[in-house]
């Protein structure tokens, strides 16, 4: 493309000469090929006419009448960088001297063939052209870089960096005028299952018309961004109240719960909200602070049932901080040993004998006493921990087991079984590992268990291959709690497990008189797992009258705190022997339901 259209520079060239007749014959050359020209015919000509017109190209002669051709070159480039500058001279042996300048982009021998003169113009406008436009080019990219640095490009909102940008300028004006500053923490609840259900563009095109909506909502002052994700910030300076940021929350609420179409499609999402405000003076608070506490706060929305809004207040703080030490006193638990497991034994109903055991957790922690896995488990669950935690219960279980065998303490037949989380389930090497423990510890896949529980098998599809990878290795699994949660007995049918443990809750239904809808359930569940070839499990058995009428159910298997509490291996392998004495004589004290109980937070 030629020079023409390019911002702010015309197509002309100009010729600096101040031989007349040379430079209006490389003038006329020039016009009657259609290329605009000038002519100057001295340094100060030259200057005047290049702030004038702007010149593509200029033509200068080596030797003027005020000053060098090179000089000159110099100085019209200051003016314009990007201006080409062609030298004209007499001396071939220019050449070097020429190329050392560097000011120049070509030169041309006098007298100059009009042909070559023309080519060599038109090759520099062309260059010219590209230059400039090449220029524009990088200025728009540079404005747009600018922009993505600051704006997301979905919603077109302020992003996170503009968001830190505005929340501390925002601060910074609250400590000096004694404002309160809000910061509200939006997240659109479940918008996971909108984009699974719906996919990534109707989504998109949903977080673009909520983005809209808060924008259009906000205050002037007000800055909303986008967090990140479904995540929103609304920055309020000056809200006055705890009330006033409320309200703001609720009217948010209420424009975000309207209805929304999307591709014919009406989609009603809601929101929850976290509202925090500075304290007085806003001293001890940074954007960072303030925006944990608004997620936090925006958490406890989220918990309370979703669709409202939470205002952050200093206990919130301390669970999130008693959360946070429970994590991490439990990672380190697993490596010093604080965290422990203990076994409770399963006993085969009509012979009395000790068939197997259950591992259970307990956590030591230093100066809370003994914990129960009720206290510590939905911390795990939530902080990931669970996986790790998971690992080291297995680990720990086979170690033990294999060192048990090798004493010669396992009777045949004994099978110790351990509670898998639905989130180590998850875990397509699931069963690989298992595999891997089980090599490492020679222990025989017939000696291990593993308990899960039915939320588990919300994923059918990708359990039932881990469960069958473990049915074929030889390890038995039962369906913990059975009857307790969200059973679906078509799966039953379909499941490879080997048993059932029939949640306690219906145990406990045995001995009270009166009671025959419990005990109907109990003979039910104990004829469905026999129908389906299961081994069935009565949990919690705690007095003599519930082991009778489970045996004369025909249930194969008990466990409860009428057999034993939980306890340790010595206490288990003691019962085992039936003496009720360990072998060093030392009395066997099960775990009191009590004392664990009544000690944990
Ligand atoms: P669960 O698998 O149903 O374990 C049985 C629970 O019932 C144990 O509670 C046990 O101490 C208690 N129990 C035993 N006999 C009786 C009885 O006769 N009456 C009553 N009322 N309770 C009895 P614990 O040890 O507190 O464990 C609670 C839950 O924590 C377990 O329920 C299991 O879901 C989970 N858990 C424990 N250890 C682990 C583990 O290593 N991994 C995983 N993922 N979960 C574990
Ligand atoms: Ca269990
Ligand atoms: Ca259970």
């Amino acid at each position: 493309m030629t020079a023409d259209g390019v911002a702010g520079v015309s197509g002309t060239v100009l010729v600096v000469d101040d031989d007349d007749s040379v430079r209006q014959s490389l003038v006329d050359v020039l016009e009657s090929a259609g290329i605009h020209a000038l002519g100057a015919s001295s340094r100060v000509d030259a200057l005047a006419c290049q702030v004038r017109h702007e010149p593509a190209v200029v033509v200068v002669d080596y030797r003027l009448p005020d000053c060098s051709g090179i000089d000159l070159a110099r100085e019209v480039k200051d003016h314009d960088p990007e201006v080409p500058v062609l030298l004209l001279t007499g001396y071939a042996s220019l050449d070097t001297a020429v190329a050392a300048v560097g000011q120049l982009d070509a030169y041309l021998i006098k007298p100059v063939a009009p042909q070559a003169f023309l080519q060599t113009i038109r090759n520099a406008l062309a260059r010219r052209g590209l230059v400039s436009e090449n220029r524009v080019l990088v200025e728009r990219l540079q404005r747009l870089n600018a922009y993505q640095a600051l704006y997301d490009p979905l919603t077109g909102l302020p992003n996170r960096a503009l968001l830190d940008d505005r929340l501390s300028q925002a601060l910074a004006a609250a400590r000096r005028t004694g404002s309160t500053l809000g910061v509200l923490f939006v997240d659109l609840d479940r918008f996971k299952v909108v984009n699974d259900l719906f996919g990534h563009h109707v989504g998109d095109q949903l977080l673009r018309q909520m983005a809209d909506r808060l924008a259009a909502a906000r205050r002037k002052s007000d800055t909303v961004a986008r967090f990140g994700g479904d995540e929103f910030v609304v920055v309020c300076p000056d809200v006055g109240s705890s009330a006033s940021a409320a309200r703001i929350a609720e009217t948010l609420i209420g424009e975000l719960g309207r209805p929304a179409i999307v591709e014919g499609v009406e989609h009603r999402l809601t929101a929850s909200i976290g509202i925090t405000l500075t304290g007085p003076g806003a001293m001890n608070q940074n954007s960072e602070t303030l925006l944990r506490n608004a997620d936090t706060a925006m958490y406890r929305a989220k918990e309370a049932g979703r669709a409202g809004w939470e205002l952050f207040d200093e206990a919130m703080r301390d669970r999130v901080v008693e959360r946070f030490e429970v994590e991490r006193d439990l990672r380190l638990g697993m490596e010093t040993g604080d965290l422990v497991l203990v076994y409770q034994p399963i006993v085969a109903l009509n012979s009395g004998q000790v068939v197997g055991a259950e591992a259970l957790m307990r956590w030591h922690r230093a100066g809370h006493g003994t914990i129960l896995p009720v206290s510590f488990l939905p911390v795990a669950e939530e902080s990931g921990l669970i996986g790790p935690m998971g690992r080291w219960a297995l680990d720990k279980a086979l170690c033990e087991l294999s060192a048990w065998e090798r004493a010669g303490l396992v009777p045949s037949e004994f099978r110790l079984w351990v509670n898998v989380s639905p989130h180590q389930l998850a875990d397509p090497t699931f069963a690989e590992q298992i595999s891997e423990l089980l090599l490492r510890y020679d222990v025989p896949p017939g000696m291990l268990g593993l308990e899960i529980v039915e939320d588990a098998l919300r994923d059918v599809g990708a359990t039932r291959q881990v469960l069958g990878a473990l049915r074929h290795l030889g390890v038995g699994v039962n369906l913990d709690d059975f009857g307790a949660g969200y059973s679906n007995l078509s799966w039953l049918q379909e499941l490879p497990i080997t048993g059932l443990k029939i949640d306690r809750r219906f145990i406990s239904t045995l001995d009270v008189a009166g009671e025959t809808r419990g005990t109907a359930i109990v003979q039910g569940l104990v004829s469905l797992g026999h129908a389906l070839g299961l081994t069935v499990l009565g949990e919690g058995v705690e007095t003599p009258a519930q082991v009778q009428a489970l045996e004369l159910m025909g249930c194969d298997l008990g466990q409860g705190y009428h057999f034993a509490y939980p306890g340790s291996a010595r206490q288990l392998w003691a019962m085992t022997s039936q003496t009720g004495v360990s072998a060093d004589g030392i009395e066997v004290r099960w775990e009191s339901p009590r004392s664990t109980a009544g000690r944990q937070d």
